[in-house]
This record gives C-alpha cells, sequence and structure tokens, in this order.
C-alpha cells in the first residue's frame, strides 16, 4: 500500500462523519430510491445541517470555506457505498462554484446560504437533444427584452433535474456569434413557462434524478445573468477540470471499493472443491487490477494536490477523467466476471457499480472529447 498523504487529520474526521451518516441515512434506502427514480429530499437538508454540502463556500455566506479536499472525501464516500443517485457533486463540486466565482454579490446572497443548507438543489444545464459535445451547437435562446431575457429552448439528461430549484442554462444571447454569443444564466425552477420534463429511465444510477427540462418564454430578469454576457463558453472551460477531476475521483473510490467487494467473494465461494481465489487466474486478475488501481490512486491524488494549488490544467483533468473512468469500467467488468451469475444480479453491489459506471465514460466530456483536449495540447508543444 501506497500511503496517501492529501488528507489531514481534520479531513479523515469529516469523511468518518460522512461515511457514519450515509451508513445510516442513506445506504438502507437507497434500493427504495432506485425503483421511485429520485433519492428522498429531506436527505439534501439533512446533509446540509451536517456541513456537507459545498464545503468551499466562504464563510461570508454561511459555508465552510474549506478546500476542495472535503469535496472529494464526499464524493468517495458516495462512491464507496455505490450511493450513485446522491447528486451532491454535481451539487458542490459542479454548478455552485459557478455561481461562487462568476455570481453578483446579489446573487451570492441570495443563492449560496439555501445550497450549503440543502434548501436549493442546483443542477447546470447544457446537453440539449441536439448538442452534446458540441457545446457551441446549443439552440437556447436568451433574448434581452428590457430588464429580462425571455428564454426559450429544452435541455435533457440533466443530473438532478427533478430536484433542481436553480439551475445555471447555457444559452445563446447572440446565435450569431458562435462561442462568444454563449451565456449563462441562473434560472429558478418555478418560473412561469419553465417545464421539467420525465425523469430518464437509465441503464445505472437509477436513483438519480436525471431530466428533461423545457423553457417556453420564461422571463429570466437581467440580474441573473451569471458574469458578463458572452462569457459562458470561458467560464464553461474554466470549471470544466474541478468537474472532470471529481468524475475521475469517484472513479477511483468506486474501484477500491469493488475491488475489495471481489476479494470477499472469490474467498468465500467455491468450485472444483476449493475456493475461487485458489485459482490462479483468480489471483493474477486480482492482481493486475491492483496495480493498475494502484498506479491510477497515486496520479489521481496528485491531481487532487495540483488542483488544492489551482495548478490542475485543462490537458491533466482531462487525462484523469479519461484514464479513471476507463480503468472503473474495465475492473467492474473484470470484478463482475469473478463474481459469476451472482455478479450479475441487481442485489449485488458488484451488478449496480458496473451498471452505474458506464456513463462515466460519457458524461463531464465523452472520453473521446478528452482524447481531443489531450491531443491538442500535445500537438501544439514546440
Ligand atoms: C446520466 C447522465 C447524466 C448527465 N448529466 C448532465 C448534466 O447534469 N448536465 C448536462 O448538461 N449534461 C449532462 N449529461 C449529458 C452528457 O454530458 C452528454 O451526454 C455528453 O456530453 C455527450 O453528448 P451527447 O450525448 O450529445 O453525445 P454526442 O456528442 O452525440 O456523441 C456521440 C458519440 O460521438 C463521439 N464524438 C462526438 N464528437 C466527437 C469528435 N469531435 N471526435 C470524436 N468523437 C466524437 C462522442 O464521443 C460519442 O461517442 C448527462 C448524461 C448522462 C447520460
Amino acid at each position: 500500500m501506497i500511503p496517501r498523504t492529501v488528507f489531514s487529520t481534520e479531513h479523515e474526521q469529516f469523511r468518518d462523519s460522512v461515511r457514519k451518516f450515509l451508513e445510516t441515512e442513506a445506504a438502507p434506502y437507497h434500493h427504495q430510491w432506485e425503483k421511485d427514480g429520485q433519492v428522498d429530499r429531506e436527505l439534501w437538508r439533512k446533509a446540509g445541517a451536517m456541513g456537507f454540502l459545498c464545503p468551499q463556500v466562504p464563510e461570508a455566506y454561511g459555508g465552510l470555506e474549506l478546500d476542495f479536499g472535503y469535496n472529494a472525501i464526499v464524493d468517495e464516500e458516495i462512491s464507496r457505498q455505490g450511493l450513485t443517485g446522491i447528486g451532491w457533486g454535481l451539487h458542490s463540486d459542479i454548478a455552485v462554484p459557478y455561481i461562487v466565482n462568476y455570481g453578483t454579490e446579489e446573487q451570492k446572497q441570495k443563492y449560496l446560504p439555501g445550497c450549503i443548507s440543502g434548501d436549493i438543489v442546483t443542477a447546470i444545464a447544457m446537453t440539449e437533444p441536439g448538442a452534446g459535445s458540441d457545446l457551441q451547437g446549443v439552440r437556447t435562446t436568451a433574448v434581452k427584452d428590457g430588464d429580462h431575457y425571455v428564454l426559450n429552448g429544452s435541455k435533457t439528461f440533466i443530473t438532478n433535474g427533478q430536484h433542481a430549484d436553480l439551475v445555471v442554462v447555457v444559452a445563446k444571447t447572440d446565435p450569431a456569434a458562435g462561442a462568444a454569443g454563449v451565456s449563462l444564466l441562473l434560472v429558478e425552477s418555478d418560473s412561469p413557462g419553465f417545464k421539467k420534463g420525465t425523469n430518464l429511465e437509465k441503464v445505472g444510477m437509477k436513483a438519480q434524478d436525471t431530466s428533461e427540462l423545457f423553457f417556453d418564454d420564461v422571463k429570466v430578469p437581467a440580474e441573473n445573468l451569471l458574469g458578463g454576457e458572452g462569457q459562458g463558453f470561458i467560464y464553461l472551460m474554466q470549471e470544466l477540470p474541478q468537474e472532470r477531476l471529481s468524475v475521475a475521483v469517484n472513479a477511483i473510490a468506486n474501484c477500491e471499493a469493488a475491488i475489495g467487494w471481489t476479494i470477499e467473494y472469490v474467498k468465500d465461494r467455491k468450485a472444483f472443491g476449493k475456493p475461487i481465489s485458489a485459482f490462479q487466474n483468480t489471483q493474477f486478475k486480482l492482481a493486475e487490477l491492483d496495480s493498475e488501481l494502484t498506479a491510477l490512486r497515486v496520479f489521481i491524488d496528485r491531481c487532487l494536490e495540483l488542483h488544492y494549488e489551482e495548478k490542475l490544467d485543462v490537458s491533466t483533468a482531462a487525462k484523469a477523467k479519461l484514464l479513471a473512468t476507463d480503468f472503473q469500467c474495465k475492473l467492474l467488468d473484470e470484478c463482475m466476471q469473478l463474481h459469476g451469475g451472482f455478479g450479475y444480479m441487481w442485489e449485488y453491489p458488484i451488478a449496480r457499480a458496473w451498471a452505474d459506471a458506464r456513463v462515466q465514460r460519457i458524461y463531464a466530456g465523452t472520453n473521446e472529447i478528452m482524447k481531443l483536449i489531450i491531443s491538442r495540447e500535445l500537438l501544439k508543444r514546440e
């Protein structure tokens, strides 16, 4: 074992309370939430009361003003227990940082305390039925009309879509200007003309309320523009490294848990009169997986350190997301194989993790887009 050095004693105490909270408040109910298609909304408020939401937010807005390590711990503990319905990572690591980093003082005062307490659940709506990887192709428009914007369009695959009270919406304020015409708007979900569509039925992450959203002449006050008009694309590029690191952190924690479940299983399960763990194939598979996992853990922890120092560049974050999620899918597939038929049964955590993990290579920018980002940077080098 290579000891981890990214977390302090305070981080580990925080981990302890997150873990205990999830064991009692979430794990026993997650199976039911998978059937419901969403987690219990009260869970958000309970987590808020414990200080688990948005740990980075400055004290001036009621936050704890902690480093990203605290977000990473929440992500890791959720992932270890396979509680993929809980969309706190999207809220704390992805959506809320847009308000912290680009919001006006009024926006911060108005929204951040609720984001911390769990009274406000956030989402970020980039993807549309006709535009995912190619974000410049979004067709949602926000047309300025006096003191407000008129928002029209639709979004899909939006994490926290049913629970969301506040959505960071990517829209074109100047459709002729390409990337320079993209802006971000803070849209309250009870605005007239804002409709939440279907809670989408997915292959995995069944307790996550991933949804369609529709905007039909929604009047968004001009003061809800996030940052500058036409700056949205730049903000997205600046924030995506943290989103991709968060996905990678998640992936590696999940791999560590899955290899643990598998070791336990192969020691217990017998075939041909001996435990599955006695077969050389099992031993070699586990050895190979754990070797790769060890290397990736060190790499992702180094990325975390760089991120604490605000030095994690776009290309390295893309490498982290690409490697961690490709490996997660490979590991879960191999671990499921070692479980035999029981591994394919939904009641086994390995089955759910296998199904839940597949999307990790698709969202937060597909792994093909990660390769584009990495190669672009490589080819720019002298
Ligand atoms: C469970 C889930 C949760 C999600 N949560 C959110 C969310 O909260 N907010 C949000 O905005 N979006 C969210 N998404 C959407 C997600 O980010 C997109 O699905 C993703 O970016 C891919 O876009 P797409 O589905 O349009 O695929 P497409 O862009 O149509 O891609 C299809 C295929 O073509 C490949 N491809 C595309 N362009 C290139 C290229 N230039 N070179 C090589 N290959 C290419 C892709 O890699 C992919 O394999 C979520 C998706 C899912 C499934």
